[in-house]
């Protein structure tokens, strides 16, 4: 129900030094002045008790602070419990006017000590005043039903907010800020140039009306189809920027591998997360390599054994060895070629790998050529991790095959959300359809209905023609608070 008013902790459930309570609806302002006990000029030589009567206090004090709280305004204040007289915290509130709100609707928030137990209290209270809990992503569906955000741009919100590199955050910002609305926008309106022109040739086919060609359907249902395929293409670099380039570096014990992580995880110590498994064998690791998020894995030994735990770890190595993006495989420049790296070789045939012949400060002893022979596709690339050459050509030889050589994000646009890839490729195949018609001479009334199908697709990425239950999946993946 759109007009309960709803509540919850918007901020994430760690220590901190604030938290803030977000409440919507019609209720919100009035469950403030419930709760709240703030300075107010016109009282300012009137010391309120906060050990004695509180509740005196503060029913007597509200109807005049009533038309205290102005919107946008951060107010300093207590909020107290409007049934015990217990103080909670001491917070700074701010209401804001619907619309002028992220939701469009009145929205309170109190930011209180970044504490579980404060964060709970207050909400809790302001549920005991009136408010419902709110659902996930209930706030950014309101502004989603409200009108002030489409689709596309309110789920652009939650790849914003679990952005793990500045890229990803800079493609999700584009989206919030309405770059794929507006180019969906612009194609739907072509192919609405497109179904009127159909619909007067169809409709009113003796009047003096300029007369539909062909030709000219043809040209425009080209465009239309080189715009949607151009989407279609960003959505490989796109869900690498989201999800992250899978990496798996492999080589023989003691050739570098662990240096490399340590080399690469140098430059980007802030987002790094450890995964301990079980394993002794694979650890991985996410990172950001200019800018694009890399889940690393080094799989150390990929090798029968009947220890159970390295097992588990062997078998973990195996799995990211399979689903990589890229294999790093690295030799040592040090010395020649064994069994072991001609395995290594035969596993790796077929896939996207970047060999890495390390310790070349070191005397030349490895058979370059014989890798060259035996991996024709690969890239080779020289370095000395431990001496930190070659770390950036690696890092710029990532980034190329992370972007083809194309565009870049934040310069272009680009499709990060399965939803919205499934829908493209929907409304690709239909613009596809109704070409081939043109090119057969089919009656323009059956080109009608796959151009209008196209038309209707790609108006349920920005939310104009969907469902009910696609929108609550959307809103589902949202967290609390959101
Ligand atoms: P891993 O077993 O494959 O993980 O290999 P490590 O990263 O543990 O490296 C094994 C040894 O090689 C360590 O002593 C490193 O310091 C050394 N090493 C790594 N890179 C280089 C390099 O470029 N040159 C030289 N000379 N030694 C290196």
């Amino acid at each position: 129900m759109r007009d309960e008013t709803i509540a919850a902790i918007a901020t994430s459930l760690g220590e901190g030094g604030i938290g803030i309570v977000r409440i919507s609806g019609d209720e919100a302002l009035n469950i403030l002045e419930k709760i709240f006990d703030y300075f107010n000029k016109d009282l300012k030589n009137k010391t309120v008790d906060k050990s004695v009567d509180k509740l005196d206090n503060l029913s007597k004090d509200s109807m005049s602070r009533k038309a205290e709280i102005q919107a946008n305004k951060l107010i300093y204040g207590h909020i107290y419990d409007n049934f015990t007289g217990e103080l909670i915290d001491e917070v700074m509130a701010v209401y804001m006017k619907g619309p002028h709100s992220y939701t469009a609707e009145d929205v309170v928030e109190i930011q209180c000590h970044g504490s579980i137990v404060s964060l709970k209290k207050i909400l809790s209270l302001v549920l005991k005043n009136g408010a419902r809990l709110a659902e996930n992503g209930e706030f950014t569906k309101r502004a989603f039903l409200n009108g002030r955000l489409d689709l596309s741009q309110a789920e652009a919100v939650i790849d914003l907010i679990r952005a793990k590199s500045d890229r990803t955050f800079t493609v999700a910002l584009g989206q919030l800020e309405g770059k794929l609305s507006k180019k969906i926008k612009d194609i739907r309106g072509k192919l609405v140039d497109i179904l009127v022109n159909i619909t007067v040739n169809i409709d009113y086919p003796d009047e003096d009306i300029e007369e539909i060609t062909y030709d000219k359907l043809l040209k425009d249902l080209e465009a239309v189809k080189f715009s949607i395929d151009s989407l279609r293409e960003s959505f490989q670099t796109g869900r690498i920027l989201k999800e992250g380039l899978r990496v798996s570096i492999i080589g023989k014990p003691n050739v570098g591998k662990s240096s490399l992580m340590n080399a690469l995880l140098k430059e980007e110590r802030a987002i790094v997360t450890d995964i301990p498994g079980t394993t002794r064998d694979t650890i991985e690791e996410s990172l950001s390599v200019r800018g694009i998020p890399i889940i690393i894995t080094d799989t150390a030994g990929i090798r029968e054994t009947d220890d159970v735990i390295e097992k588990i770890g062997i078998e973990k190595s195996k799995e990211a060895f399979n689903s990589a993006d890229l294999i790093i495989f690295i030799l040592d420049n040090s010395k020649t070629l064994e069994e072991a790296d001609f395995d290594i070789i035969e596993k790796i045939q077929g896939r996207n790998a970047l060999v890495l012949v390390n310790k070349t400060d070191l005397e030349r002893v490895i058979d370059l050529k014989e890798i060259e022979k035996r991996l024709p596709k690969a890239e080779i690339l020289e370095v000395a991790i431990s001496k930190e050459v070659g770390i950036k050509e690696l890092e710029e030889k990532i980034e190329a095959l992370v972007y083809g050589c194309k565009v870049k994000a934040g310069e272009g646009l680009m499709v990060t959300n399965v939803r919205h890839k499934e829908i493209l490729d929907l409304a690709g195949e239909a613009v596809a359809d109704s070409l081939v018609m043109v090119q057969s001479g089919e009656a323009l009334e059956f080109l009608e209905i796959d151009v209008n199908r196209a038309y209707e697709l790609l108006g349920s990425i920005v939310g104009e023609t969907v469902e009910g239950d696609i929108i609550d999946q959307v809103f589902a993946r949202f967290c609390l608070g959101k």
